[in-house]
Order: C-alpha cells, then sequence, then structure tokens
C-alpha cells in the first residue's frame, strides 16, 4: 500500500500541503476497466495446513499444488523459507521443525536375494539422491543417510566378502532411507506448494500428476531397486522446481534493475509521469488498474493512493492498484496524477510485488510489523526510488520511514531469506 500525506489534519502533526475546497475526482469514471470478480475477489478463504499422515494425504498435497491459484496464503507459516538464490538445498530438505525420519516406520528386515552389484548400485543411487537431506536443524545428518554411507562405504571395499545378511541389511536400509526421506518430501509440498505456485506464476516446470506418483511411496517397501528409481525421479523433479524458482528471481531482479534506470523530472508533465508507469509495469509484466481499496478486503482508505493484493492469489500476482477512493487525485500536482511522486508509488507497489515472489507472501517474517517500511527500503535499493524525495513526500508516517535496519531487511529479502 502507499500511504500519502496530503489532507492529514494539523492535529496528527502533518499539514496538508493545501487547504480548501476540492472538487472530488469522479469515481469510477474513466480509470479504467473494473473487473467483473471485484465482488468475489479470492480474500476470504484461508489455507489451513492439516496435519501430515503418510500416504492419506499424498491427494491432498496434490490437491493444494492443483487449486492453489485460487487459495490464499494468509494462514500459511512461513518460517523456515529460505529457498532464494542459494539455499535451496536446506529448504527442500530441511522442510520442517519434525523430521519424519521418525520411529514410527519399523525398520525393514526383509529378505531379497540381490547381487552384491545391485545392491552396491542401489545404495550408490540412494546417497546420490538424498544429497544434502538434513534433520530439522539444516546442519544434522539423519541417521538413516548416515548409515547409508556407511554402507557405501562398505561397497568400495571387497563386496565378495559380503554376506546374503549383510546384502539384505543394506537393501533395507536402502528402503528406510528414502521412505523417510520421501516423507520429508512430502511434508515440504504440503507446506510450500501454494507459495511455490504463486512464485512460479503457476507455471510448474514438471507434471504435477507425477509428483503426486513420486510422491507416493508406498510400494517403494517391495522393491529397493524400483524405490532407488523412484527416488531419482523425485530428486530430479525437485532439482527442476527449485530451478524454476531460480529462474523467476533472476528474471525479478533483471526485470527491477531496468525499472530502476526509469526516472522522470519533479517536473515531469502528467503525460510523462503516466508514460513512466506503463513502462515500468510492462517491464514487470504488471498491468494497473484504478480499483476501489476493497478488492483486497481492505475498508476504503482516502488517504491510501495505491495497493497491491497482499497473499498468495495468482489472479493479483500481476496487478496493482491505483485506490479510486483516494481522496487527492484532482489536486494536479501535488498529491495527485500530475505528480511525479506517484511513478514512486508504482515502484512502491512493485516492491510488494516483488517481496511477495521472493517469500510468497508481501509480509514476509523477516520484515515483522515494518513490513511497510521494508517495502520502501526495497524500492530505494533496486526500484530507483529516490529515498530523500520519498521521505519528504512521507514525512511523518512512521509506518513508511526506513532506517538502517529496514535496507537490511531488504537487501536480506532481495538475497532469499524471508524469516
Ligand atoms: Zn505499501
Amino acid at each position: 500500500m502507499q500511504t500519502s500525506p496530503w489532507g492529514h489534519s494539523a492535529g496528527n502533526g502533518v499539514a496538508p500541503f493545501r487547504s480548501g475546497q476540492f472538487a472530488p475526482p469522479a469515481r469510477g469514471a474513466g480509470y479504467g476497466p473494473f473487473p467483473s470478480h471485484v465482488s468475489n475477489a479470492p480474500f476470504s478463504g484461508t489455507y489451513t495446513r492439516t496435519a501430515y499422515r503418510k500416504r492419506a494425504n499424498v491427494g491432498v498435497v496434490i490437491s493444494i499444488i492443483l487449486v492453489m491459484a485460487l487459495l490464499l496464503a494468509s494462514g500459511m507459516a512461513m518460517q523456515g523459507i529460505h529457498e532464494g538464490m542459494t539455499g535451496y538445498r536446506e529448504a527442500v530438505i530441511s522442510p520442517s521443525a519434525s523430521p519424519s525420519s521418525d520411529a514410527s516406520h519399523s525398520p525393514h528386515t526383509d529378505s531379497w536375494d540381490l547381487p552384491a552389484q545391485q545392491v552396491c548400485a542401489n545404495v550408490s543411487s540412494a546417497v546420490d539422491s538424498l544429497d544434502g537431506w538434513t534433520g530439522a536443524d539444516s546442519t544434522e545428518v539423519p541417521a538413516k543417510l548416515t548409515t547409508l554411507k556407511q554402507d557405501q562405504s562398505t561397497c568400495a571395499g571387497d563386496v565378495s566378502s559380503l554376506s546374503s545378511t549383510d546384502l539384505d541389511a543394506m537393501s533395507n536400509h536402502t528402503i528406510d532411507a528414502l521412505i523417510a526421506w520421501n516423507a520429508d518430501i512430502v511434508e515440504f509440498y504440503e507446506q510450500r506448494s501454494a507459495t511455490i505456485t504463486y512464485r512460479i506464476n503457476g507455471k510448474w516446470p514438471v507434471d504435477t500428476d507425477e509428483l503426486e506418483a513420486l510422491l507416493d511411496s508406498s510400494s517403494w517397501s517391495d522393491d529397493p531397486t524400483y524405490a532407488v528409481q523412484q527416488a531419482a525421479k523425485l530428486k530430479s523433479a525437485n532439482d527442476a522446481v527449485f530451478a524454476k524458482i531460480n529462474e523467476v528471481i533472476t528474471g525479478l531482479h533483471a526485470d527491477e534493475s531496468k525499472v530502476a534506470s526509469v526516472q522522470i523530472s519533479h517536473t515531469a508533465s502528467e503525460q510523462e509521469i503516466w508514460a513512466a508507469i506503463d513502462t515500468v509495469t510492462k517491464q514487470m509484466g504488471v498491468t494497473y488498474s484504478f480499483e476501489p481499496l476493497t478488492l483486497c478486503g481492505s475498508s476504503n482508505g482516502e488517504h491510501t493512493v495505491a495497493f497491491f493484493c497482499n497473499e498468495g492469489s495468482l489472479s493479483f500476482r500481476n496487478r496493482i492498484m491505483f485506490n479510486t477512493g483516494y481522496k487527492y487525485w484532482g489536486w494536479g500536482e501535488l498529491g495527485g496524477k500530475g505528480d511525479p511522486w506517484m511513478l514512486d508509488a508504482t515502484k512502491h507497489e512493485l516492491s510488494h510485488r516483488s517481496i511477495s515472489i521472493m517469500c510468497g507472501t508481501s509480509r514476509p517474517t523477516i520484515a515483522g510489523e515494518r513490513y511497510e517500511a521494508v517495502t520502501n527500503a526495497y524500492a530505494y535499493l533496486f526500484m530507483g526510488v529516490d529515498r530523500q524525495w520519498n521521505e519528504q513526500h512521507q514525512l511523518g508516517l512512521e509506518e513508511y520511514a526506513v532506517g538502517d535496519a529496514e535496507m537490511g531487511i531488504a537487501q536480506k529479502i532481495h538475497d532469499g531469506t524471508c524469516s
């Protein structure tokens, strides 16, 4: 949201820039399309995470993947997300505070009658698939993976000395580790699939039906070689998903640099101002329109210039809005459509969007209650908004005031840290 102090009463310490009578703008006239779904904006639902239950919830995972375009992220836990430019292994491998490589699955004790060469190939493939898998604290290596690596070392020696009992144990270790890892991945997608869909604009790089099938480990216990093959496919799918996220982020940051270079004079004409707004929104792949603030479920605010719908809905991912209820559109050069600061207001909304793509929400945990100030900081750092000039325009608006802390947080978000 972008708020202007114009018209604040002197009572709150901010004098209006002008006083007197101003003709209200013709509400709704000439401000662009009013989508028919205004009254149906998807901001009434809540994403509720159900407790993880192996197998039974695989369908839930996929339901989430498929319908997330309509879901809200407002209730979604965002803790622990670090899948930015570099940290995706931690994100995909340590999804929660409760590692599911737990005691609920009894170790397998089956006999397999597999040759040593096959057993060791399975172990090696499994270790490759589980590379980077960690426990809840992101550093601890799960015991099942440690065991598997010990088996891999054993395989590097003289395998002819291994008994069938030894080999069966290694196959069972393989199955145990893969199923525990799979459970963590299932939980990861349960928690993150809606967020990921939003971040990648719904463009999953893998077939979600195939992903669903790979997340179902119910038959992995039947055949260690099959389990290893499925795990390798799941690893590959995960890698594709995170490569896609990184591709989106790289493109986003490139677009931000181009937007930052779009500047206008402080004496720019209204035509120049809105041409620049056209340019920066198109650069980011965003449309803009004039809408009532109620579009995002907020009550109307006459000081709100522009807004971005906060959470998680694909239908609002690539839109920013100017508030038809803003009181001062008719003010001309100060606070109105003829104010060059409108370009900065636009860049502020685009910064909300960038943050939401980085983190899955425009109010990430790391920003806390300072999300508006952090958004301004992001706009200063990455969208080319002139800090001094913007501060003059938002004098007295503490919610938007940027200090070193907010600048640091904005930088971290840009680097991929959201909590
Ligand atoms: Zn804002």
